[in-house]
């Protein structure tokens, strides 16, 4: 139950800006703070990313305190990830959801901090996501970065056991056991899974569960 351990880039300029974050990091600040004005959040922010650590990053943001909070997502309400009821959540209060667009490049303001985020309208053609040739930019004091999670099979290469993985995660069935017939494994760093707490809460107990049965012989 390693979860994912990294999160995706976005692969543009400006980046590595100051007051450019990660939503996951963002999220984490919040919960871990002993006091809610302890945590920085700027007056304008462009949340980045279609999923619930998007929809949580900029509720949070606006409830925080935020001006203005925008989530841009590359595609159409439909495919995000994030669940209806989750995105009319995020309406309510008070965040601007923008559709088909993806980030082209992150510029400076006059302190040198993040100042604005350069889009690029997007289209569904045939399935394939293309550029319409279109652009805009949103100023921006605060960039969170929430395009997903990836699984870090570092603590199994660097141990003398080895678990087969499967579309970069760890393959198991549905009992949880991996390739390896002592290791069980369960919730996001598993292959093929929901990346939802109740999902990883089950893992666990159907891996108990086979658990007990290897060890029982039952
Ligand atoms: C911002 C955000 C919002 C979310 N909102 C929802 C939601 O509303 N509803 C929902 O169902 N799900 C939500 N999720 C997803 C949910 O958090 C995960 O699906 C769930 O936490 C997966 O549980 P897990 O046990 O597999 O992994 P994790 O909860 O990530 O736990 C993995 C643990 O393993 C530890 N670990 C990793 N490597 C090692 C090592 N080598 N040695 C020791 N320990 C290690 C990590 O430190 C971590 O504590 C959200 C996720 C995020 C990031």
């Amino acid at each position: 139950g390693l979860g994912l351990g990294a999160t995706n880039g976005l692969g543009v300029d400006g980046e590595a800006l100051d007051g450019v974050a990660d939503a996951v990091d963002f999220i984490e600040d919040l919960r871990q703070a002993t006091a809610m004005e302890k945590v920085a959040v700027g007056s304008n922010v462009v949340v980045i990313g279609g999923g619930m650590t998007a929809i949580d990053a900029a509720v949070q943001s606006k409830l925080l305190g935020a001006d203005e909070v925008t989530l841009v997502y590359r595609r159409g309400a439909d495919r995000m990830n994030a669940s209806p009821y989750e995105q009319s959540l995020a309406k309510e209060k008070g965040v601007v959801l923008r559709h088909w667009a993806r980030p082209e490049k992150i510029d400076a303001g006059p302190d040198g901090k993040v100042g604005s985020i350069s889009f690029a309208r997007t289209k569904d053609e045939g399935g394939k996501l293309t550029d319409t040739g279109a652009h805009f930019t949103l100023e921006a004091d605060m960039v969170l970065k929430a395009i997903g999670q990836t699984f870090v099979p570092v603590p199994l290469q660097s141990s003398s056991v080895e678990v087969a993985l499967e579309a970069g995660r760890i393959k198991a069935g549905a009992d949880r056991l991996t390739s390896h017939p002592k290791i069980w494994a369960g919730g996001d760093a598993v292959a093929g899974g929901e990346d939802l707490t109740v999902a990883a809460v089950e893992d666990g107990k159907q891996a108990a569960l086979s658990i007990h049965n290897a060890l029982t012989g039952a």
